[in-house]
């Protein structure tokens, strides 16, 4: 019991946990550098494990133990003793992480295997700490100070880490992708920074003609280079299958492919995001439909599988930062919202081609706006379907990167 209240306190504290990325520019020697350390954070891990496995009961190997083993290693190997010893440390937790889901799978039951920790052979990431890199006074570069040879990388992307303290910087990782390296920070947020109140509130209302429609009026377009991208995509997938298994052209498209895929999704979060914060910051209350992500994916266009996913990740940052900015996120029912009238409440029949909402009362309005302005009314009728402010979107979009290092084991 003492470890389930544990974990729940860990997990509060992943939600004040930011996560900035950048690409990294780096030469080849510098990459080969990045790469050794990668290998020794995955050799320690192992060796860890190892140590733990071959240990008896009456050891009682904790993650102390494994701390004080990773010293010792330090001590022994050369290429360990190079790597700063806080990132040592980091990888020494990995191991311990691994073990400690397995122990907690067996004592609370889960049901089916209880994954046992298995030694990792494509480990893609270092992690330090707070100490064995430097940031630049610019911010645009980072310098990595122990004797793994990394030294000076040029950071690029629009997350601007100079709005944080760097004494809120908690860990910094390197990550190898199909495209190359980057660099996270996990950022403790500040809650006194909250925004103040604006006095705005919007409906959004999500259709195929537009991204979204808000109650002002205003119509987002949809990223149609997503579209194109993703017809792309699908062109290069079917060239994976045309070769041999195991063959280098295979392994060739294969590596296109990945490429291609981690772009797309990466204009794509890229897109949501900016909205979803921008509609966070000038907003006090964003109301939206709560529809199910099953029931759209039910729909075969290919368009609308398209922005079903957008829309799902838009929704979840818009959770999110309503989360950190202290605004309200309000699911609504999505029951009837484009065929009541906005104005006077009466039900105005249409069929999905009919663009125009034409009411009696006079009300002329575009239908998606209709439909927006309705959401919006029904959020401040204090009958929100789900209150928007859950702990599960948050960690997932917020997880600490020790967290994230597990999952993506
Ligand atoms: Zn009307």
């Amino acid at each position: 019991m003492l470890s389930y209240i544990g974990q729940v306190k860990k997990l509060r504290r992943c939600c004040q946990l930011l996560v900035l990325e950048y690409k990294i520019k780096a030469n080849k020697i510098k990459c080969q550098a990045i790469e050794e350390a990668i290998r020794t954070t995955q050799f320690i891990r192992n060796k860890c494990l190892r140590y733990w496995m071959d240990a008896s009961k009456e050891d009682k190997i904790n993650r102390f133990a494994l701390n004080k083993y990773s010293t010792e290693l330090r001590n022994e190997f050369n290429f360990v003793k190079q790597l700063n010893s806080m990132a040592v440390q980091a990888s020494a937790e990995r191991a311990w992480i691994a073990i400690q889901r397995f122990f907690d799978n067996c004592k609370f039951k889960k049901p089916g295997k209880k994954g046992f920790p298995r030694f990792q052979h494509d480990n893609r990431s270092v992690e330090y700490k707070t100490s064995g890199w430097k940031l630049h006074p610019t911010r645009k570069r980072i310098t990595f100070t122990d004797k793994k040879g990394i030294g000076e990388l040029k950071l690029l992307g629009k997350w601007d880490i100079h709005t944080f303290p760097i004494k809120s910087i908690k860990r910094v990782r390197i990550v190898r992708r199909a495209d190359g390296f980057y660099c996270q920070f996990s950022v403790d947020f500040d809650n006194s920074k909250l925004l103040e109140p604006t006095g705005n509130q919007v409906g959004l209302d999500v259709g195929l003609e537009y991204f979204y429609s808000d109650s002002n009026g205003n119509h987002v377009d949809n990223p149609r280079f997503l579209r194109k991208a993703e017809i792309d995509i699908k062109r290069v997938q079917r060239r994976i299958y045309k070769h041999k298994k195991g063959s280098l052209r295979r392994r060739k498209s294969r590596k296109v492919y990945a490429r291609k895929h981690l772009r797309v999704s990466r204009q794509r979060n890229e897109f949501v995001k900016t909205e979803a914060l921008t509609l966070v910051q000038s907003n006090d209350l964003v109301a939206y439909e709560d529809l199910k992500v099953k029931n759209m994916v039910k729909n075969h266009s290919f368009a609308k599988s398209i922005n079903d996913v957008a829309w799902s990740q838009f929704r979840q940052w818009l959770e999110y930062f309503a989360d950190k900015h202290n605004r309200q996120a309000i699911a609504v029912k999505p029951h009837n919202t484009s065929q009541l009238c906005s104005n006077c409440g009466v039900k105005v029949k249409k069929e999905l081609k009919d663009r125009i909402h034409r009411c009696s009362c006079g009300c002329v309005l575009q239908r998606d706006v209709n439909a927006a302005i309705n959401i919006l009314e029904r959020a401040r009728g204090g009958q929100p379907q789900s209150n928007a402010q859950g702990v599960a979107t948050s960690t997932l979009l917020g997880a600490s990167l020790v967290e994230q290092v597990a999952t993506t084991n």
